[in-house]
């Protein structure tokens, strides 16, 4: 291991860095930004992750620590009139810490990072075996319900598997391993052996067709070169293409996760089950590509847990604020850090689309 080199920018993304015109309009986004600084904490912010972390200076090395702030939401990147991606930056920092000075690295991080290569989760627990009553030898898809909803939200999980069954979709569950995506936000490779054992088991199944309701299986699972050849579809996607539809007495609200939105553009097929609704469904006023962040990305939950549910706090009044009773989303990590950041006297329920169309029961069917 090498120490302290300083922070490396390849020259082509330096070059776009150096683009940065200092207009502002990614603080104005930066949910940590945000939340540190009405707690008069310091955070680089994405506008100097941009131009001063990412520049060849050793210095940088002493403030480095503040890029584990950031929860890779990339609301800064959808409104930088210059393109510059900050999760990235961000990502490729944590990678060179990591590799140049492991001890310099977030210790949340670090104990991700081992876990993932010691056991099957990023909890470094073995991952709680889920839906086992849905195995067959052979199935059409495999459903991949992913470490995070099986350590934090197994009852959401549960439920999400249930109306898939119910809607007379033909999948199989396996003996899963996590998808080894969080080494990405850690700035480190995936772990082989992850891929390795997940690849073997789908293939078992007879298919190479794989569902999830995480987006971080989604993005790993097509676009990892470990996992090439697999086709993947998220949970709002398949409910979109089967033409779901029910009826809801509640107001109800979207939480798009920055996961499945702005680094995976998918904004459409969860709105087209909620527009069903009617006028039962209404938009949150930070929604699509400008949603706000929940606060849980980007390893922040894991290493500043107090800052997360501060940001998930902030959307949860925003539903609150819009009128709705009910606030979904269709992700683990979304949907756990906004019922912790939930209070009792809260008005407004949190759960998973899928999970939330499976307790509506017989007014929830298919129309495809
Ligand atoms: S990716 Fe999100 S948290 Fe990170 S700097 Fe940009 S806006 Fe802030
Ligand atoms: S939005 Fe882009 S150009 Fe504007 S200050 Fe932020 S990084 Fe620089």
């Amino acid at each position: 291991m090498t120490k302290n080199q300083g922070i490396q920018t390849p020259p082509k993304e330096l070059a776009k860095i150096e683009g940065c015109i200092n207009c502002g309009l990614c603080l104005s986004r930066c949910p940590s930004l945000r939340a540190l600084a009405q707690a008069d904490e310091f955070y680089a912010g994405p506008r100097d992750v941009a131009t001063s972390l990412s520049r060849l200076e050793t210095d940088a090395w002493a403030t480095a620590d503040t890029i584990y702030y950031c929860t890779m939401c990339a609301a800064c990147e959808a409104v930088c009139p210059m393109g510059i991606v900050v999760p990235d930056l961000v990502a490729r920092i944590r990678g060179q810490i990591l590799q140049q000075d492991e001890e310099s690295a977030h210790r949340a991080h670090r104990a991700m990072q081992q876990s993932l290569e010691t056991s099957s989760t990023i909890y470094g627990q073995e991952i709680e075996a889920i839906g086992r009553e849905y195995r067959k030898d052979r199935a059409e898809w495999v459903f991949f319900g992913g470490c995070v909803f099986s350590y934090t939200e197994p009852e959401s999980i549960a439920e999400t598997m249930a109306l898939l069954a119910r809607l007379g979709v033909d999948f199989t569950t396996i003996d899963e391993k996590c998808c080894g995506g969080p080494s990405a936000v850690l700035g480190a490779p995936l772990v082989p052996a992850l891929a390795t054992h997940n690849l073997a088991r789908i293939e078992a199944a007879g298919t190479r067709k794989v569902i999830t309701a995480c987006p971080r299986c989604y993005l790993t699972f097509s676009r990892d070169p470990a996992y090439a050849g697999l086709e993947v579809i998220h949970t709002t996607e398949l409910l979109a293409e089967l033409g779901v539809r029910a009826e809801t007495e509640d107001v109800v609200t979207y939480h798009d996760p920055c996961e499945l939105g702005r680094l995976r553009g998918e904004y459409d097929a969860a709105r087209q089950v909620l527009r069903g609704f009617g006028e039962r469904f209404i938009e949150l006023p930070h929604a699509g590509a400008l949603s706000d962040c929940c606060g849980a990305g980007g390893g922040v939950r894991g290493a500043f847990t107090r800052l997360s549910l501060q940001i998930a706090r902030r959307r949860l009044l925003q539903a609150e604020e819009a009128g709705a009773n009910v606030l979904l989303t269709e992700c683990p990590s979304c949907l756990h850090n906004l019922r912790n950041a939930r209070r009792r006297q809260d008005r407004v329920e949190v759960y998973n689309l899928s999970e939330y169309l499976n307790r509506l029961t017989s007014s929830c069917q298919r129309t495809s």
